[in-house]
């Protein structure tokens, strides 16, 4: 049975839907329903026409070369960064850094910035429900600094517990990095908020944005923190290219990450100048192609609108929820209120292994993820060894959610729940 007369159109789903090609095909002898959009995203005509069209008419290298092709490349690959700089509300295009993605914004930050400003004794703030991307770095910087690690807990919704941030903030607390949406729960959590109380004690504050910057329509600025991680292929654009934003008084404050070509100002046998921002930050040939896509993933979303994609994802949300409520051995993890949620559904069903439940949905061409979603202690802390994963984003429609619900449905007939 399908409810989806009752569901007020957002966006015209069915349209979008026409941009993305590989949204076109069946898998497994039934047409593809993606819902694994928090590992990755598929790329629009817009953006797989922007990194053809670079290969094929003006690639060459940047920031070197006095030719026509390297000058046009240059100015494709600033011109992009314009465009995603202009998604987030950043004005100082010099403070958005090309990064491979969040992982190594976040790595960037800890080494250069970390290695440079923590001791023995102080203190980095995280929490729970990091993604390993947000865990490992820190934990690397601990064991070489000294620093100590110290973790905000979940409540019984797998929201933020901060009820002892106060405690768990002093003066000690050089760093806080947080994750802005759980990738694992899709619980957003109010950095804004945390920011402005870690700011009162002096730390610095990092946000891990990787599920926030393609669902919701961050600001940038509005959101109080020195640094904001987000990954490019996440948000319709390719592998391999994502980017950071930091406070230029801090990024300019900081020693490299990576030596090498187009980072430097001067070069001598035994030491050298560094060039300005963000130059200074993005050594070697850079993801050109990567970053170009990204510009066009940038000005797509912004097109149809970040609000309305929000809207509609949570549209599906409460759809999906609403259905699934009617299957008694479903447990859905995170917050009840949906304002406190992105498109994201992690869920166990009974006793069934999440990976079979993926294997069975895959038989029917519809995707999710299965699995501990790098977050190993969060899974520990919720007593649980994984979780079955769906997400939504844009090109998702109500149809994708009955055939989730169908397969749900069909796998506990399988189980004999
Ligand atoms: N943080 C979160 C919350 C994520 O979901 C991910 C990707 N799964 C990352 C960090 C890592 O991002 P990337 O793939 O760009 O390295």
């Amino acid at each position: 049975m399908s409810l989806i007369a009752e569901i007020p159109a957002v966006l015209d789903a069915e349209l979008i839907r026409a941009d993305f090609p590989i949204l076109q095909q069946e898998v497994n002898g039934h047409p593809l329903v993606y819902l694994d959009n928090a590992a990755s995203t598929q790329k629009p005509r817009a953006v797989l026409d922007a990194l053809a069209a670079y290969y094929e008419h003006d690639n060459a290298n940047v920031h070197r070369g006095v030719h026509t092709l390297s000058v046009r490349a240059t100015e494709a690959f600033e011109l992009a960064r314009g465009k995603v700089a202009a998604l987030f509300g950043i004005a100082d295009t010099a403070e958005l850094i090309w990064t491979r993605g969040a992982t190594e914004a976040i790595n960037l930050v800890a080494w250069s910035w970390g290695l440079a400003n923590l001791r023995a004794g102080d203190e980095v703030l995280l929490s729970v429900m990091e993604h390993h991307s947000n865990l490992v770095p820190w934990q690397l910087l601990a064991q070489r600094t000294g620093a100590k690690l110290r973790f905000l807990d979940i409540d019984d919704q797998q929201r933020l517990d901060l009820s002892n941030l106060d405690e768990l903030l002093t003066e000690r607390t050089k760093l806080v990095s947080i994750v802005h949406v759980s990738n694992a729960l899709g619980t957003i959590n109010p950095v804004r908020e945390i920011a402005a109380r870690a700011h009162a004690v002096g730390a610095v504050v990092l946000v891990d944005g990787a599920q926030s910057a393609p669902h919701l329509p961050v600001d940038v600025p509005s959101l109080g923190c020195d640094f904001y991680a987000f990954s490019g292929h996440k948000m319709c654009g390719p592998t391999g290219m994502g980017g950071l934003w930091g406070r230029r008084a801090l990024l300019e404050a900081m020693p490299p990450f990576h030596g090498g070509g187009d980072m430097i100002e001067w070069v001598e046998l035994e030491h050298s100048t560094y060039a300005p921002l963000p130059n200074r930050f993005e050594a070697g040939t850079p993801h050109i192609a990567g970053a170009v896509a990204l510009g066009a993933a940038a000005e797509y979303l912004a097109g149809i609108g970040r609000d309305a994609i929000l809207a509609h994802e949570r549209t599906l949300l409460a759809y999906a929820l609403e259905r699934m409520s009617g299957i008694p051995e479903l447990t859905v993890f995170g917050p009840r209120d949906p304002a406190e949620r992105s498109g994201v559904i992690s869920f166990t069903l009974g006793d069934v292994h999440p990976h079979d439940l993926g294997t069975i949905l895959d038989a029917e061409g519809i995707a999710i993820r299965a699995g501990h979603h790098c977050a190993q202690p969060l899974m520990r802390r919720m007593g649980v060894g994984s979780t079955a994963r769906a997400s939504f984003y844009l090109y998702n429609t109500p149809q994708d959610v009955d055939r989730l619900v169908e397969g749900l449905g069909r796998a506990r007939k399988l189980f004999g729940l």
